[in-house]
């Protein structure tokens, strides 16, 4: 068994939405369906995907904008963010017309994470990793098993997350990095929000916005 991705580039702002899955089970979850539901759908279908649950990382438009629409088409629960991003979330209608975007709907996730708690992936189990910063309710999704982690807009190759918005955080984020990222090791890849991912040790080693630890 192991598990299979797709990336599936969503929104004007290319935000990697995610399709995982086991590729024994064929059962998986859809990560940050940001927009594009159709073109989400058709990825779903292409790799003939049942998908359990929608994951969200964070409050952002561009990753959380389509999962109501999509809810509804699949029936399955939205897992996520941390309840900090709710104001987020309560504006995603209002955040979409003010970038001149397609339609968004307001979400409220039928699950709220936390530090500490789990989600399903395919077979797989991963722990929620509570990363503010550059929002308040970011999460990351980990497996230490499979050496895989999904940072949305926490951590990217050569870059970090944006924090001059109102509510962004550059200590928080960097503390986050520091403190909950690279303590899980060197040989930890990643799938980032946009652009393409990285491991640990890479980022540790070059990414100029990390500066020594
Ligand atoms: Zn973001
Ligand atoms: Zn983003």
């Amino acid at each position: 068994m192991s598990l299979k991705a797709a990336i599936i580039p969503v929104t004007p702002f290319e935000q990697n939405c995610a399709l995982l899955w086991d590729d024994v089970t064929m059962e998986g979850v859809v990560v940050d369906p940001g927009g594009d539901v159709p073109r989400i759908r058709q990825a779903i279908a292409q790799h003939g995907v049942t998908v359990t649950a929608i994951l969200i990382t964070h409050g952002h438009m561009d990753h959380a904008g389509g999962a109501g629409e999509l809810r509804a088409a699949l029936g399955v629960p939205v897992e996520g963010p941390h309840t900090a991003d709710r104001m987020l979330l309560d504006n995603l209608a209002k955040q979409a017309s003010a970038y001149g975007l397609p339609p968004a709907r307001d979400l409220v996730p039928d699950r709220w994470l936390a530090e500490g708690d789990t989600v399903r992936i395919g077979g797989d189990e991963f722990a929620v990793l509570h990363c503010p910063g550059h929002a308040p309710g970011h999460v990351v999704f980990v497996s230490t098993a499979l050496k895989l982690a999904i940072v949305g807009d926490v951590l990217f190759r050569g870059s970090i997350g944006r924090t001059d918005f109102p509510y962004g955080d550059h200590a928080a984020l960097l503390d986050a990095i520091h403190n909950k990222l690279m303590p899980l090791g060197d040989d930890m890849r990643f799938l980032c929000g946009h652009g393409p991912g990285s491991d640990f040790g890479t980022e540790r080693r070059s990414n100029p916005f990390l500066g020594p630890d």
